[in-house]
């Protein structure tokens, strides 16, 4: 068993309601695929107007500052006006990502939402989408799909890419070569996102209330009525990939509304080659982007171009104020000696993110990422992208309870 992780050993990220690195705008909730845990409700007639997009838009700049806009849904590439959401993020001054399960991509549609002003792809592929031709591939085979679209977009050049993937009790073990495969690709793959599933369950004992009414969750796209593992912690996927990985080692997190000691968010930052990894960034070096970044463009940093983050060399200059790049390049300079060639490649920084989504906690409160960074607008508020169907469903969003307690707080 691997050291265990402290959070006050890391850098908690600055990421607040009005101030974050990300906003997450859904200008449709249609799909052209299924994934297990999806959020949101598959609605074919759900794209919407520009006019509304813009308005959400603006809404946003009033009430949030952020680095870049998660373009998501639904898949957003099933709006046929994407092209013109893209050129609106970037022309309001944010960096536009497209959340994607890819499909809808082909290297013309790639070359006009670069046109357009795409920064960057969140490519989200794993084993329990129903993806044409793909079924009941595993997570290792599914690798050649993501690298089918890494190289996409570095064919294309300048955008930023990342790879995202719902974790479940069956496919955690499947983490670790997830991991590799992003190695191999360190020169191409920027971020890997791994995100816990979560659900709510309706055969827990728990009521769900609004206002202090008992409503039907039954028809939420996120209500499960089966036995299945709800509960995968960020450090649960840590230890996996330390199985394979004993250095990998997180620099900075998000807390829980509920706990200051979950990682919601957990991200890992590591340096290397496609051959080798010769370390992990520390949290001052991740306290150091932050701050940097607010201070000279005033918002809290995201995401970087593939062209920052292959200068890893540079930034083993700073290792005398983070313990982890101080290590890093200790790792470098003896790895020379064996690996010469080295010198003359570059050295890739690559992030590797752990989401643990809302936590029900045992006396049915919900335990969500503090200082959420997929905050979307609905009617002129910011929630939680996440639960965004409890507003659609009942106008609010719902509260669990144990049942006996529950009963009695019922009118
Ligand atoms: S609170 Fe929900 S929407 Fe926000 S980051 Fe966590 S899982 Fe995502």
């Amino acid at each position: 068993m691997s050291e265990p992780l402290r959070h006050t050993d890391l850098y908690r990220l600055p990421w607040t309601l009005p101030d974050n690195a990300i906003s997450w705008l859904e200008p449709t909730s249609a799909c052209n695929l299924y994934c297990d845990g999806c959020y949101r409700k598959n609605d074919p007639k759900a794209h919407k107007p520009l006019e509304v997009i813009r308005k959400e838009l603006e809404m946003f700049g009033r009430l949030r500052k952020a680095d870049g806009v998660s373009i998501a849904g639904g898949d957003p590439l099933t709006h046929p006006d994407v092209e013109k959401i893209v050129a609106m993020v970037a022309e309001m001054g944010s960096k536009p990502i497209i959340n994607t399960n890819g499909l809808a991509l082909t290297p013309e549609k790639l070359r006009a939402l670069k046109k357009a002003g795409v920064y960057g792809f969140t490519f989200h592929i794993d084993s329990r989408q129903q993806r044409p031709h793909m079924k009941g591939k595993s997570e290792t085979e599914l690798n050649e799909l993501r690298y089918r679209y890494a190289s996409m977009l570095a064919d294309e050049g300048g955008i930023s890419c990342a790879f995202n993937a719902t974790v479940y009790e069956d496919t955690l073990s499947s983490v670790p070569e997830v991991v590799a495969w992003g190695q191999k690709h360190i020169d191409i793959v920027h971020i890997l996102v791994f995100i816990a599933f979560r659900a709510a369950p309706l055969h827990k004992g728990y009521d769900y209330l609004v206002g202090g009414r008992k409503i039907d969750m039954a028809p939420i796209a996120y209500a499960i009525d089966e036995e299945r593992k709800i509960s995968i912690m960020s450090t649960d996927i840590v230890d996996m990939i330390r199985t394979r990985e004993p250095r990998f080692q997180p620099c900075a997190y998000l807390n829980g509304t509920e706990r200051p000691d979950h990682f919601k968010w957990l991200l890992t930052m590591r340096l290397g080659n496609r051959d080798r990894i010769y370390g992990y960034v520390g949290p001052k070096f991740m306290e150091m982007a932050q701050s940097l970044h607010h201070l000279l463009r005033g918002t809290y940093l995201a995401y970087s171009t593939p062209n920052v983050l292959r200068r890893g060399r540079s930034m083993l200059l700073l290792s005398p104020l983070d313990r982890g790049l101080a290590a890093t390049a200790s790792s470098y300079l003896h790895g020379l000696r064996h690996h010469p060639g080295d010198l003359f490649r570059r050295l890739h920084l690559q992030s590797v993110m752990i989401i643990q989504p809302a936590d029900f906690m045992p006396s049915g409160a919900l335990s969500m990422c503090d200082g959420c960074p997929d905050i979307t607008v609905h009617e002129g508020k910011l929630v939680w992208s996440c639960r965004l169907e409890e507003l659609n469903d009942f106008g609010a969003m719902v509260t669990a309870a144990p049942r006996a307690r529950a009963d009695a707080a019922a009118p």
